[in-house]
């Protein structure tokens, strides 16, 4: 457990992290909450680049279009803050508020989030849900993708040299749209075995654009593209609604482990995929 460590860079700007990263002699990674990358082992890492004490990387802001959330802000304060309302902020703090225990989630980031992908991951199927795009920065020069780009190709394999994840700029919805957010654990505490992310947005009572996104139960965060298919430009009737939850239960391959069958998760996965999207609609409607 990163047994070869002997420099621990504490970067005060992006520009710094970003160049302590890069510094081209030892093997060097980021360390934001460290509650993945501490048990990580990789033991050619020679270097660590704390960028907790960036302060340009924790923040929750907003403008016209987008809620922006800083890379290295805690899940605790999306949890806690007043400032994200409406459809995208309620699904953000429903997930980050059911992420472990108050301890990890002051530690674990929005961006160590997606950086570090695991099954049990929750905000990365929130941030595919609400179609969100990744600021990264390299030094100065920043670039920025849809979220589904870093999820398929993984942050590790997506990021150059040098380069961080900066920000998360979420899309704010209004009237029309409504999200719900379901998870499966066996504590509150134990990491999760069916996480389901959705959003319904509506125009003139027909479904304009579906998302289901879904971890845990999936051995990483996929979005369930038929069923979406299947809600857009209808009407969301239950009938409709338990046919889309059939169709994403039928459409995923599902993981097993010592928690629980695959045939259990199928079954309860299809009714909360049935219950989230009915609350989806439900919440599009107000
Ligand atoms: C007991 C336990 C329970 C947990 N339960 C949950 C849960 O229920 N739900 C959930 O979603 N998560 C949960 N987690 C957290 C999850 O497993 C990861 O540990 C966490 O998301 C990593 O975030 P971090 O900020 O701590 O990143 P770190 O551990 O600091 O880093 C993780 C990786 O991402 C890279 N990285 C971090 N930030 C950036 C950045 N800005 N740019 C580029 N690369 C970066 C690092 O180099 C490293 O490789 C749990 C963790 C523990 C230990």
């Amino acid at each position: 457990m990163l047994k070869k460590l002997t420099r621990f860079y504490h970067p005060k700007t992006i520009e710094e992290a970003c160049l302590n990263l890069g510094n081209g002699e030892l093997k060097t990674a980021i360390i934001a909450g460290g509650t993945s990358e501490v048990l990580r082992q990789d033991n050619s890492i020679e270097a660590l680049v704390d960028i907790s004490n960036v302060k340009e990387l924790s923040y929750i802001s907003k403008d016209s279009v987008f809620y922006r959330i800083g890379a290295g802000t805690p899940v605790q304060d999306i949890y806690k803050t007043p400032a994200l309302t409406g459809p995208s902020g309620n699904l953000l703090k429903a997930a980050a508020g059911k992420i472990g225990s108050t301890l990890l989630r002051n530690s674990i980031t929005a961006g160590g989030n997606l950086a570090a992908m695991f099954p049990w991951s929750d905000l990365p199927v929130v941030y595919m849900a609400l179609d969100a795009e990744v600021v990264c920065r390299k030094g100065k020069p920043k670039r920025t993708v849809p979220v589904q780009t870093i999820i398929d190709k993984k942050a590790s394999q997506f990021l150059s040299a040098a380069e961080i994840i900066a920000e998360i700029a979420i899309p704010m919805y209004g009237k029309g749209t409504g999200t719900a957010f379901a998870k499966l654990a066996k504590t509150a505490n134990d990491y999760s075995m069916i996480t389901i992310a959705t959003r319904l947005t509506t125009r003139s009572g027909k479904v304009d654009q579906a998302r289901i996104a879904v971890n845990a139960i999936t051995a990483g965060p996929v979005r369930c593209i038929e069923a979406e298919k299947l809600l857009e430009g209808q009407k969301p009737t239950a009938e409709l609604i338990a046919a889309a939850a059939k169709k994403a239960a039928d459409s995923i391959t599902i993981r097993k482990d010592f928690r629980a069958s695959r045939e259990y998760r199928k079954e309860v996965f299809e009714v909360m995929v049935r219950r989230a999207l009915t609350e989806a609609h439900e919440k599009a409607g107000k």
